[in-house]
């Protein structure tokens, strides 16, 4: 929304002169008149100094600013930070698990119990059966226990924290084994061999980039190795000549030798994706099956939960990383973790695919997302030629399945009424809800695929707006 400075300039002062820059009082007495604002008054004059002492340079550098577009700009500052920014908004880009977007949305029962529990006293360390102390991860085990076979779990902030963790607690002082082609940049600054620095520990890197084999890892092992460490190349593949020891081989080093397999999973899925049509990627029963001693995920990849970093395994390792000092400085909040166990729940009661968005968005038949595109096209005013139906390619994105397509269909818009395409997406993401979608070759595409069926007409009516006329 856009409120219009009604005051006019100052008849006795020309732009660009001190005389345009109101007084506080005025310029707050303005502001309050036209824009009902909800901040507090010492907001306001906060805001509105804020403001005034921007155009004081401003002029004296030259700008010809007048006394109306600096309230102006004061009601659009006001307006903007009245908006909250963390707002929901449509993501159709076509990318699944979208980093910049916040990562998955989560399901709408695993979204109460984290408001509920953000609401309330619960019973986070206090056993209500004997009123003692601790039991904060009791929950959570046990449903991560029925659900993969890890004797115990430790849930953290994030997937970064539970490897430093992981790694300071195991490793600190002592080696790591890794191949080299997975002593990566996981994205966002996350790269292995910093973690493994700021960690303690020390990093022994081991083969070439495209080929590891078990002996090499069984020949770097000295009296300091502490773990070997296999990370899941979750944002790239290594394609052509390659050869990656298998983790059972890995399994079969460390055991011989008494020392621990870390998976660093990344996306931590608990369900198998092939069944979709993708490339398999080892959900964390699969690892724990293996052996390792310790799998690390994040909970809101491929999890489908909130943010999270998922530390699971034989209890004597999870023990030892639990009372680490870090552990403290890492561990989740209430809310997190009643929104973890919501989401366990419906892996439990096997209505992942019906519920969690992520799962929801991968099983979604090519089908169905032609015919929700065709429905949304035949709600739109007649702008023909400017929006077409195309078939589209999504991923499932953030860390998870490099390099693997899904097929969609997308709904295409070009130059209308007037408006170039970057207008009509810059349109579509200053809308409410905001829309983000994709330009792909100078038209902008909106991917239903990480639309949910229920969010299609809140798309259509956006769409409407964005590409009215002037
Ligand atoms: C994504 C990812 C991480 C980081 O997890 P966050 O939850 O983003 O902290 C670490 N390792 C791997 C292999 C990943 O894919």
């Amino acid at each position: 929304m856009t409120i219009v400075a009604k005051e006019s300039s100052n008849p006795h002062s020309s732009p660009g002169t001190f005389r345009e820059i109101p007084s506080v009082t005025d310029a707050v007495e303005h502001v309050s008149s036209v824009a009902a604002p909800t901040f507090s008054p010492s907001a306001l004059i906060g805001l509105t100094q804020r403001v005034l002492a921007c155009a004081r340079g401003e002029i004296a550098s030259g700008m010809p600013l007048t006394r109306e577009v600096i309230l102006q700009r004061i009601i659009d500052d006001l307006t903007a930070m009245e908006r909250p920014r963390l707002a929901p908004l449509l993501n159709a880009t076509g990318i699944i698990i979208h980093t910049n977007l916040g990562r998955a949305p989560v399901s709408a029962e695993t979204a109460g119990a984290m408001t509920s529990a953000a609401s309330s006293y619960v019973p986070l360390e206090l056993d209500p059966k004997s009123n003692a102390r601790g039991g904060r991860m009791n929950e959570l085990s046990n449903l991560i226990q029925l659900l993969t076979g890890a004797e115990a779990t430790l849930v953290v902030n994030n997937n970064a924290a539970a490897v430093l963790l992981t790694l300071s607690a195991i490793a600190f002082d002592k080696e790591v084994i890794v191949s080299r082609g997975e002593a990566v940049e996981i994205g966002g600054g996350f790269r292995i061999p910093d973690v493994m620095r700021q960690s303690g520990a020390v990093l022994v890197e081991v083969g070439a980039t495209n080929r590891t084999y078990a002996r090499d890892y069984q020949n770097a092992i000295t009296a300091r190795t502490a773990a070997i460490l296999k990370v899941h190349q979750s944002n790239f593949r290594i394609e052509g000549f390659t050869a990656f020891a298998p983790i059972e081989e890995l399994v079969e080093v460390g055991n011989a030798a008494n020392i621990p397999v870390i998976n660093d999973l990344g996306s931590g899925a608990l369900l198998d994706v092939s069944q979709f049509g993708l490339a398999s990627e080892p959900t964390i029963q699969q690892s724990i099956d293996t052996g390792v001693s310790i799998v690390t995920a994040s909970g809101d990849k491929l999890f489908g939960g909130p943010q999270a970093g998922i530390i699971c395994g034989e209890a004597r390792f999870v023990r030892e990383i639990e009372r680490h000092p870090l552990a403290r400085a890492v561990r989740a909040d209430k809310t997190c973790l009643a929104g973890m166990a919501a989401t366990l729940r419906h892996y439990l009661r096997d209505d992942a695919v019906e519920r969690i968005p992520v799962w929801r968005m991968i099983a979604a038949s090519e089908t169905e997302l032609r015919r929700r595109a065709e429905a949304i096209f035949s709600g739109l005013p007649r702008i023909s030629e400017s929006v077409k139906i195309v078939p589209s390619k999504a991923t499932t994105g953030g860390g998870s399945l490099p390099g693997e397509e899904m097929q969609s269909w997308a709904l295409s818009i070009g130059a209308v009424n007037g408006k170039p395409v970057h207008e009509v997406a810059l349109a579509l993401r200053k809308g409410q809800p905001r829309v983000f979608g994709r330009i792909h070759e100078d038209r902008l595409l909106l991917d239903l695929r990480t639309i949910l069926p229920e969010d299609d007409q809140q798309l259509g009516e956006a769409i409407k707006a964005a590409t009215a006329g002037h």
